[in-house]
């Protein structure tokens, strides 16, 4: 029995299109010319007004790949049933259709009916979507949640587009994560609640090596195979082109072309070469993005609220099933829970 607390690939091992219905369509037409609350209108894109409206609540969930983010949203979620969380996705990949596995999307009967808006949406071949779009994308997302009188709750590991979408002045083309580069701005356009999940590196990097095996062991190698057999150059499929595991399988895919005779022992070691590059980019990728969540804290004092994870994951790591769970549910969640009621509360 996996003892994994994500099990993001139980459900992969039966044909995808089945359990990947869509999240309801996000209204993407230009604003109404006469907006229906014109206070909260002029705030999306303009910057403060001059007598501040109250801004749009926004829960915001940050981490590393595989810290449990979508997890705890979904616990979240479930705890508030009475204001209706709806979760936008603001991982850079993940937002769009294909490799389910390889980008480690949620599958759709975790969501537990949650709408979940800019996962799986875009089309790979319109090209990379750039913070730009994003800020404009997700934007109108929470504006359409919050006009509902639900509320929105940004989950996903891409900090610079949690920053585009988050800070008031948004500057096109400015990295803030660059070194060197001006500090990210401390100024936000929503009321945040930002709540990031933690998990000591070097207990995170022993949950993504294995995680990594898990979603092979899930399909993820038949997922990248079909992907690169169909991928004619490389502008093909633009957005997707750097999800991890593309890349390093592509360059195996062109040396050994699925259903042809191969020496089986380059094939091997070759095959051995690109899990570990996957696994080695994975834990990159993990640490770059506490990197960034720590500039976010330190330098830009966004006030996020530290849940460590660290003893969960040792309970995965070990095995220790019914554990894992109470002490998820008690370090996790729970304090989870109390911040998010708090800042619910408040006016
Ligand atoms: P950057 O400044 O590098 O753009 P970022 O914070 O915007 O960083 P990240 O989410 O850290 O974006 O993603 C950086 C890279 O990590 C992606 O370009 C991709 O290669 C990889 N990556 C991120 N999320 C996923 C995912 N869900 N599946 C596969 N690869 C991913």
């Amino acid at each position: 029995m996996t003892l994994n607390p994500f099990p993001a690939h139980q459900y992969y091992n039966i044909p995808t299109s089945k359990h990947f219905l869509p999240s309801p369509p996000l209204n993407l037409t230009p604003p109404p010319s006469l907006p229906h609350n014109p206070k909260r209108w002029a705030r999306m894109d303009s910057g403060p007004a001059s007598s501040p409206p109250q801004k749009d609540k926004l829960v915001v969930i940050m981490g590393a790949t595989g810290a449990g983010k979508s997890r705890l949203s979904i616990d979240l979620a479930s705890r508030f049933p009475s204001c209706s969380f709806e979760v936008i996705n603001s991982d850079k990949i993940q937002v769009y259709k294909g490799l389910d596995i390889t980008t480690n999307k949620i599958p759709f009967p975790d969501r537990r009916g949650i709408s979940h808006h800019l996962l799986g949406e875009l089309d790979p071949l319109d090209g990379e979507l750039s913070p730009a779009d994003f800020r404009r994308l997700a934007g109108r997302a929470v504006y359409d949640i919050a006009t509902r009188k639900r509320v929105p709750m940004l989950v996903g590991g891409s900090n610079s587009l949690i920053h585009a979408l988050l800070v008031d002045r948004f500057e096109p083309g400015v990295n803030v994560f660059e070194n060197g580069a001006e500090l990210a701005s401390s100024e936000l356009r929503y009321d945040c609640c930002f709540l990031w999940v933690d998990v000591s590196l070097v207990v995170l990097a022993e949950y993504l090596l294995k995680r990594v095996d898990e979603m092979l062991e899930s399909g993820m190698y038949e997922e990248l195979a079909e992907f690169c057999a169909t991928e004619d150059d490389e502008e093909v499929r633009t957005g997707l082109r750097k999800a991890i595991g593309v890349p390093e399988f592509s360059r195996f895919f062109k040396q050994f072309p699925p259903g042809r005779v191969h020496d089986q022992l380059r094939r091997g070691a070759a095959y051995n070469d690109a899990v570990k590059a996957i696994k080695d980019n994975t834990c990159q990728l993990a640490k770059k993005q506490i990197g960034k969540i720590l500039r976010l804290k330190g330098s830009a004092k966004w006030d996020l609220q530290r849940l460590d994870a660290t003893e969960a994951f040792r309970a995965v790591l070990s095995s220790d099933g019914r554990r894992w769970s109470e002490i998820w549910e008690e370090q996790v969640v729970e304090p989870s829970v109390k911040i998010v009621k708090q800042f619910l509360a408040e006016e």
